[in-house]
Order: structure tokens, then C-alpha cells, then sequence
């Protein structure tokens, strides 16, 4: 029986003039990175650099996609993106794998017989679809475990294939061994194998075929586009954060139109408009350790000092493909009522509206431009973009020394690392230590925009693929 065919979506990215990066860089940057990266789209004429993954949005990988495609057209590189199609089957077994390549076992750590049958069902779905539209000569860049197992039909038809790895941990244990076994060789047939942080990649890969590269923010996007102070205001107060009028609530949209923001968070209480502010913005999720970050605010900083704590994430209804994120948020908003009434009212538990995507960015982009210190607690952490997008903000972070934070942090410098992420009193002392010194606030906080400018912008990431990519074709 022949096997029934997917339906691949493909996504609409425009395109987006890189030369915004020309101020931001300064000339002696801007003038490196324009050369070489002209010069390589040059190389790349009459191919196509194919984005292949399993989500148009929600997530990080969507959210890198949907920024960096639109600048790699805009230099003249035919860059798509396009989405396979899979059943609940597949997404329950490829989030199950998720967790596996983690550490974390949900039921069982073994992928089962039926499991891979899902699994590569769905890939022979998706191949002859795809080979309809790859030609020979492409490059094909496949994203997570999702795709993995479209890497040999892919490398069959004459395309160079990339496989980018978005996940890994620091120490992986059987189960992680477990599932890499079942990983494994599905990319054999890969040219080159791309992760995120050196200490994640898979040492049993063809050592030749393994690149790193660290993910990047891009600064003109609704989460991170410049707002003057008065916009910041009138977005927190559309949203009901901070009290008073709304005022010019507005944002620019991904698209370049115009957005109002118009919908309220649900919030514990109001921020008074003068209070500083202590920020974490992050998935309802365990990893994050929410409970944590109020705990160790409760106990360590709200008796020393005035501040708030907001703790903001998704508005939880609107999160239907994680059934965990309302249990975290009942047992956070459990821990707020036992706390002390002085204590509990410096404690904001914010869920964001989720209905409109860019409004949810806006609402994130204006707290962490709000907040004196940001802080991400996490006890694992793949990258943790909420770390350079608050560092980009100018914003003195501190975080725990896990995952990909450790690189983005150099502590004490563009932020401060606590070495142990459940040691609430470190967390506290150094949150205090940040409150109590208006220039040590200060001087993290440039610390850290000069890091991410020099480290983690589009245009290094950019660099970076499109370097690989051609090498790849010469
Ligand atoms: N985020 C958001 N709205 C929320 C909560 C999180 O837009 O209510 C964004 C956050 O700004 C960041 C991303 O989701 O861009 C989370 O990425 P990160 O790498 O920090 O963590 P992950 O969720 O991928 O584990």
C-alpha cells in the first residue's frame, strides 16, 4: 500500500533589510560582518537553504526561525521554512523523546516498538512531499530529534543536510544514553551536526561533522525593539499591571504594522507605579523553579529591602500542549496565601494574555525594560533566551550557573551566577547586594548589553550558519 502523503506547511517569512544592524554593531563590526556575509550569499546563489521543523510557533526554534530567515533573504539568500505534518502520536512521542534526551523520564525510558513505528511513519509521510520541492543541490537544515529522521531520504536525493540540535544537557545519565541510541541513526548520513553549547553535543557523533553554534536575540522584534519610558508605562498599564490610565499602549508589530495592547493579565494584585521591581518571565515550569524564586524572595530579600516581586509567564488557559504549567501555577499561588500579608502583597503572580502573540511580547519587552534586577533561577537550562533578552535590556541579571546561561553571564561582570540554583540565600544576597547598589546595578547592567551586542546578536549567528552552509556546497 502506498503510503499516504503529509501536507507540509509553508511558512510566510518576508524579508528584512540586515543594514538595521548597521548602528547597532558600529562601523568597524558592521563593515566586517557586511563583507563576509555578502560574499557568502554570493556562494549560495541558485540554491536553496531549506528550514525544516515540526512547529510554526510557540517555542524557541520558531521564534529563531521567524527573526534570522527574513535577514538571510534580505541579503539575497533563498531561505525557506517549511513545517512537517504529524499526528498526536507523533507529537506525544517526540515531546516523550524531548524529555528522554533531557534526563527526565515521563513513563518509561525506553522508546517503544510502536513508538518508532509512529515516529517513522510520520517521516515517510513527510519525505516524498519534501522531495517534491527539495532539488538536488539544496541544502536542507533539519531542526530537532522532530526531523531527524528525514536526514537519510534528504542526503539520498542530493541534498547537503545540516542537523541542528536546540536541546542537550551538562551530564547526561542512562536515560539521555537510552535515547541518543535511538536517535543516533537516524543522522548518520548528516554533512554536519549543529548544537547550541559545546558541552551538548553527543560525543559518539563523527567528531569532523560537529559545529557549535550559540543562539542569538535579534533586537528589532516585538520583544525587544526599543520603548521609551512612557511606552513601557502605558503597555503596563493596558495590561492592568501598574495603575492608571492607559495612554499610548503601542508596539510594532512583527510585520512592521502597528499594535495596541488591549487585554489584561490575570494578576494576584497591581504594582504600585513607583515600586522596583524583581523579575523572572518564564514557562510555568518546574525547571524555572518559580517556587523557588518566591521562597528565596520572601525569606531573603523582601524583609531587607522594598521591592516587588513580579513572577510573570503565560496565561495558562491558553497553554493546551503542556497539562503541567496549571498545576505549577495553583502550587505557586498555594505558597503566596500562606505567606505573611506584608510579604504575600510584594508578590505579583502574572499570567500574560497569550491571544495575540505580539501583544504578549510587547507586555514582556515593557517588564523587563521595568524591572531593576532580573532573575532566572532555573535549575537546568537549555540557552535561556529570557537571560539575553533581559541583558540586552541593560538589565543587572542574576541567574543560576546552569546550561547555556553560564555562557551568556560572566559573573560579576555582565551579571552575577549562583553557583548552587537551590541555595535560596545566595540567590537572596546577591538580588539584595544588586538592590542596595545603584552602580554595581548599573555598571552589570552595560556589562551585559556589551556582552550580548558582541556575543549574542543575529548578525554572529548569521555569520556564523551561512559560513557553514557554504563550505558545505563549495
Ligand atoms: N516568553 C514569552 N511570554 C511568556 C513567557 C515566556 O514570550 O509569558 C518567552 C521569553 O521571553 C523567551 C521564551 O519565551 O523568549 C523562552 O525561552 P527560554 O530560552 O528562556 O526558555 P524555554 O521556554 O525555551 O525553556
Amino acid at each position: 500500500m502506498a503510503t499516504p502523503k503529509a501536507a507540509i506547511e509553508t511558512m510566510d517569512v518576508g524579508s528584512s533589510p540586515i543594514e538595521r544592524y548597521r548602528d547597532v554593531l558600529g562601523a568597524e563590526a558592521w563593515s566586517e560582518f557586511s563583507g563576509a556575509f555578502s560574499l557568502l550569499a554570493e556562494r549560495l546563489r541558485g540554491r536553496v537553504v531549506w528550514n525544516v521543523n515540526s512547529t510554526p510557533r510557540g517555542g524557541g526554534v520558531a521564534e529563531l526561525l521567524a527573526s534570522l530567515i527574513p535577514y538571510s533573504r534580505g541579503a539575497g539568500i533563498d531561505e525557506r521554512w517549511v513545517v512537517i505534518e504529524g499526528s498526536r502520536e507523533f507529537f506525544d512521542f517526540t515531546k516523550k523523546a524531548h524529555t528522554l534526551l533531557h534526563g527526565v523520564a515521563p513513563d518509561g525510558s525506553d522508546v517503544t516498538r510502536e513508538e518508532r513505528r509512529v515516529y517513522e511513519e510520520t517521516m515517510q509521510r513527510n519525505t516524498g512531499p519534501l522531495l517534491e520541492m527539495i532539488r538536488p543541490g539544496d541544502v536542507a537544515v533539519l531542526h530537532d530529534p522532530q526531523t531527524a529522521g528525514l536526514v537519510a531520504a534528504l542526503a539520498a536525493h542530493g541534498c547537503q543536510v545540516i542537523w541542528r540540535s536546540h536541546i542537550g544537557v551538562d551530564q547526561p545519565n542512562e536515560m539521555v544514553r537510552n535515547a541518543w541510541r535511538w536517535l543516533r541513526p537516524y543522522l548518520v548520513d548528516a554533512a554536519a551536526y549543529v548544537f547550541s553549547r559545546r558541552a551538548y553535543v553527543w560525543d559518539e557523533l563523527e567528531s569532523a561533522k560537529v559545529h557549535v553554534i550559540a543562539p542569538c536575540i535579534d533586537p528589532f522584534t516585538t520583544k525587544n525593539e526599543d520603548l521609551d519610558d512612557a511606552s513601557v508605562n502605558a503597555i503596563l498599564r493596558a495590561s492592568r499591571i501598574l495603575p492608571g490610565p492607559d495612554g499610548e499602549a503601542t508596539f510594532l508589530r512583527q510585520g512592521g504594522a502597528a499594535g495596541r495592547v488591549r487585554r489584561a493579565a490575570i494578576l494576584s494584585t497591581t504594582v504600585p507605579a513607583d515600586a522596583r521591581l524583581v523579575l523572572q518571565v518564564s514557562r510555568w515550569d518546574r525547571l524555572k523553579d518559580p517556587a523557588g524564586v518566591m521562597q528565596g524572595f520572601a525569606e531573603h530579600v523582601a524583609p531587607r529591602s522594598d521591592a516587588w516581586l513580579v513572577l510573570a509567564g503565560p496565561s495558562v488557559h491558553a497553554v493546551d500542549d503542556d497539562p503541567e504549567q496549571p498545576e505549577i501555577l495553583a502550587h505557586l499561588e498555594a505558597i503566596r496565601s500562606a505567606l505573611d500579608p506584608p510579604i504575600r502583597q510584594r508578590i505579583v503572580i502574572a499570567q500574560l494574555p497569550m491571544e495575540d502573540i505580539d501583544e504578549n511580547a510587547a507586555i514582556v519587552n515593557a517588564l523587563q525594560r521595568r524591572a531593576y534586577v532580573v532573575v532566572q533561577k532555573s535549575l537546568a537550562e537549555g540557552f535561556g533566551l529570557t537571560v539575553a533578552e533581559a541583558m540586552w535590556k541593560a538589565k543587572p541579571v542574576v541567574a543560576s550557573r546552569v546550561g547555556g546561561i553560564e555562557d551568556q553571564i560572566e559573573d560579576g561582570r555582565s551579571g552575577i551566577l549562583i553557583a548552587d540554583p537551590r541555595d535560596l540565600r545566595s540567590f537572596g544576597d546577591a538580588v539584595l547586594g544588586v538592590l542596595a547598589d545603584e552602580a554595581k546595578a548599573r555598571s552589570l547592567g552595560q556589562g551585559a548589553r556589551l556582552r550580548v551586542l558582541r556575543q549574542f546578536l543575529a548578525p554572529r549567528y548569521l555569520k556564523e550558519q551561512t559560513e557553514l552552509v557554504s563550505s558545505l556546497v563549495a
